[in-house]
């Protein structure tokens, strides 16, 4: 059976590992908050890469315009030139010269109207990745909300649960909360644990007959043989 000292160090075991508990979430709470931030900004690089393509594509469609205007300047001079050769082969040369930039014009326009074709495909991406990058930044933002609400209710239950294992603490027999303090400084909680098949519900393995005994009677705090915890037998 429970010893009545064993009893209360339960009640106060049980809020302590709340309390535990309680402080490891909140402790947690900052960086799942930053990581729910990370992925809205790893949300937003994403789009400016979209728009990125879309401004390179409209670079190149002037870039090409532009090249395409200097070679029809061209064409136009050598057709002013033409007008003012007086010798026949001349004459020809430049109608061979007005020829080649025609075609390097044709080819320039070719490759115009696939950046035109580019700019429409990038423009419709655009706008797709613009929809979805606001529904998943508006999902994760609501997510931080949500964290931060909880972080706020883990605080005020925190500091609910710290006064209510104060008046727990109060009412152990000091040395019994002295052996339960010291054990806890080696071993994780929990500190009292069942005892079953004669084996220790920490760490699981055989303990002593005599510790077994002792537990069994329940008069005083018994400790396990291997790694300390407070065992108690449960009837
Ligand atoms: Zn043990």
């Amino acid at each position: 059976m429970l010893s009545p000292a064993l009893e209360k160090l339960l009640v106060f075991q049980d809020r302590d590992q709340r309390r535990l508990a309680l402080e490891q979430q909140i402790k947690r709470a900052p960086e799942e908050i930053a990581s729910v931030r990370r992925k809205i900004e790893e949300e937003r690089a994403g789009l400016e890469t979209t728009k990125l393509a879309y401004r390179e594509a409209e670079a190149r469609r002037k870039a090409l315009e532009t090249e395409i205007g200097g070679a029809e300047q061209k064409v136009a001079r050598f057709r002013t030139q033409q007008l003012e050769v007086r010798k026949n082969d001349e004459y020809q040369a430049l109608g061979h010269q007005i020829a080649t930039t025609q075609a390097e014009i044709g080819g320039l326009e070719e490759k115009e109207l696939e950046a035109m074709f580019a700019i429409d495909e990038a423009k419709k991406q655009v706008k797709a990745a613009e929809a979805t990058v606001a529904e998943a930044v508006a999902a994760h933002e609501a997510r931080i909300k949500l964290l931060e609400e909880k972080e706020t209710t883990q605080r005020a239950d925190l500091a609910a649960l710290q006064a209510e294992l104060e008046q727990a603490r109060a009412v152990v027999p000091p040395a019994a909360l002295e052996t339960y303090q010291r054990i806890a400084k080696r071993v994780p909680l929990p500190i009292c644990v069942p005892m079953r098949d004669q084996k220790c519900g920490g760490c699981h393995l055989k303990v002593s007959n005599g510790v077994q005994t002792d537990a069994r009677v329940g008069s005083t705090i018994v400790c396990c043989d291997n790694c300390g915890r407070i065992v108690y037998w449960e009837s």
